[in-house]
């Protein structure tokens, strides 16, 4: 059975709906997690159950799948979601898993259960917990088992006068850095002797905690002169979606654990019950996006305006190549 026109098939695979309050575990606390205070939740024997049975059924499938954990939380500290991701990474017409990962642990304590050369390595580095040489052994070490791997990093204002010498340092190995604008509400570190004076400004002027609207100009002139692409930072910082086209739910679906399929975040389009039984057809072209703004970088790259300029890469889920300048192919 084939679900796509092109036999290529992105998806994001999420824990929860985008209304649960619940996350799966982190063993980081960064103060610009989008799921900050929730509630981290253990997985239980039936979960995985649910969720290798909802893979299972996709194997009939005979388009190439690109897959995307993309979950609130660590993958390699919570069980549950190690054991799922492994589960899919082996599946035969799984052609490439990318893992979002901190990096924190050696990969030598996962590399066993993983095909290599399938799986691809989304790296976060949050400089506030770990060193950016450990980071980078860690991610030499995934290359060196066969893996392809490239590091991201939010940007928070403070951090953003090191950006120049972090990408430096991570391109003299050979690998890409990609920033990433900070989004939504964001307590800026501060001494402790001045937190609550702080916290009581930041409640006064609560506007200003807003990101990325509150990112000084000098700022976001330093974070601009890094993104991967200008276009990807017009549409970060908030450039107007509604009506665009976007191949959202033609060749990229979201689905959830419980088989809810989802265009991105905007609409529901089914269930996996309706997509295996064809009573669900993804849509064969671009369609216009109802929301106002998208600045999920996983998904803005399926508007048509990147198709115009970029390719999108066949290594990972959501990442792609400048068309003209192919000038970060050879360091992911
Ligand atoms: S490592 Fe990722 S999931 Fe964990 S707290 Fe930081 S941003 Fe959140
Ligand atoms: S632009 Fe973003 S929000 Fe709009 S349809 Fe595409 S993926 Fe969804």
């Amino acid at each position: 059975m084939r679900i796509t026109q092109a036999g290529t098939l992105r998806i994001n695979f999420r824990d929860f709906l985008p209304h649960d309050k619940r996350r799966i575990r982190c063993n980081y606390r960064c103060r610009y997690c989008n799921q900050a205070g929730v509630r981290q939740v253990d997985f239980t024997a039936d979960n995985f159950t649910q969720a290798s049975n909802l893979w299972d059924r996709l194997r009939a499938v005979e388009d190439r799948l690109l897959v995307k954990a993309n979950f609130d939380g660590e993958i390699f500290a919570d069980n549950w979601a190690q054991k799922i991701c492994f589960y899919i990474c082996g599946l035969p017409n799984v052609s490439r898993f990318e893992f979002i990962t901190n990096n924190s642990l050696d990969p030598d304590v996962y590399m066993a259960h993983i095909n290599p050369s399938k799986a691809v390595f989304n790296c976060s580095f949050h400089p506030d917990f770990v060193g950016i040489e450990q980071f980078i052994t860690h991610m030499l070490k995934l290359k060196r088992y066969g893996s392809r791997a490239f590091a991201t990093m939010v940007v928070t204002p403070e951090r953003a006068g090191q950006l120049g010498s972090f990408v430096s340092r991570f391109r003299s190995e050979g690998i890409l850095l990609k920033p990433i604008l900070l989004l939504g509400r964001y307590q800026p570190r501060v001494p402790r002797p001045l937190k609550r004076l702080h916290k009581n400004l930041c409640r006064l002027m609560d506007i200003k905690t807003v990101f990325p609207e509150a990112y000084s100009k000098r700022t976001l002139g330093i974070i601009r002169r890094y993104y991967y692409s200008d276009l990807e930072f017009e549409y970060q910082y908030g450039k107007r979606t509604k009506g665009s086209l976007c191949y959202a739910g033609s060749d990229m679906i979201n689905l959830y654990k419980d088989g809810t399929v989802m265009r991105c975040f905007t609409e529901k389009l089914g269930s996996i019950d309706d997509l295996l039984s064809g009573g669900l057809r993804l849509a064969t072209g671009p369609r216009p996006c109802p929301a106002e703004t998208c600045q999920c970088p996983t998904h803005m790259i399926f508007l048509d305006a990147f198709r115009q300029h970029y390719s999108l890469c066949d290594d990972y889920a959501d990442h792609y190549y400048p068309r003209k300048e192919p000038v970060h192919a050879e360091e992911i």
